[in-house]
């Protein structure tokens, strides 16, 4: 199964997947994730976070290019993928279509979480990442046990550079202007679901294993 997970930035796609990954076992492929992975003290490290910290995308070349390396390789081939955080504008979707149809591995479904904007500021301030594993908390929402302590691992949680007030405007505005057309784009491919994203973690989850128990693997 190759499932894509879109919303926009702090609509729960990260934590949703995971949990989507664990129980279909799928790859986990998140575009977000590779980039900060990039090795800071390289010219591209840095010219990656610069993008980053202004909220503004990542050139399409690069992009487009980093995840079809992923995808590539055997554990995505063999047991399927969910994309998270990719694609983000159309032209990125298009670049998708034609990769995934040379790989032979067509998107399965396209399930979309719906959060208006009002509440995306206060998910994505408050959102806490472990240094060590990657699991996401959110100080109100979803906290650790002990503050600052990732629940799984004892690794220490940290707040991304990027989950401010400030480029979370920037990062709101180029979802509505780059990333929302993907909707429309894949209604008319008769691959997408949207699930409500303003209820609990559990309920969103629910709500999306059942749309997949009605998929076709
Ligand atoms: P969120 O889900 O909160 O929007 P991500 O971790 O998916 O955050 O993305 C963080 C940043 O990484 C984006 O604001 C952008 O700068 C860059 N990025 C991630 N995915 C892409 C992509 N598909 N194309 C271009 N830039 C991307
Ligand atoms: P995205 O990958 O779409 O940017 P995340 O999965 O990282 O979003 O979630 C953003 C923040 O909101 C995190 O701190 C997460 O714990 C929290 N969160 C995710 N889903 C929900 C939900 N349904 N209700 C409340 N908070 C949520
Ligand atoms: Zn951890």
């Amino acid at each position: 199964m190759q499932l894509l997970i879109m919303g926009a930035p702090g609509a729960g796609k990260g934590t949703q997947a995971a949990k989507l990954a664990a129980k279909y076992n799928l790859v986990h492929v998140s575009t977000g994730d590779i980039f900060r992975s990039l090795n800071e003290m390289t010219d591209l490290g840095q010219q990656v976070r610069r993008f980053m910290k202004a909220g503004k995308l990542i050139p399409d070349d690069l992009t487009n290019r980093l995840v079809e390396e992923r995808l590539e390789c055997n554990d995505c081939m063999d047991n399927g993928w969910i994309l998270d955080g990719y694609p983000r504008n159309v032209e990125q979707a298009q670049n998708l279509d034609v990769f995934t149809n040379i790989i032979r591995r067509q998107l399965t479904c396209v399930l979309n979480i719906h959060v208006p904007a009002e509440k995306l500021i206060e998910r994505a301030i408050g959102r806490r990442i472990c240094k060590n594993c990657g699991a996401t908390y959110h100080v109100k929402f979803n906290p650790s046990k002990v503050a600052d302590v990732c629940d799984s691992c004892g690794g220490q949680l940290y707040q991304r550079a990027d989950d401010t007030a400030e480029t979370m405007k920037n990062r709101l505005s180029v979802y509505e202007k780059n990333t929302r057309p993907l909707i429309d784009y894949y209604k008319q491919a008769g691959i997408y679901a949207e699930i409500d994203g303003t209820q609990t973690i559990d309920k969103v989850t629910e709500a999306l294993f059942n749309v997949l128990s009605s998929v076709k693997a």
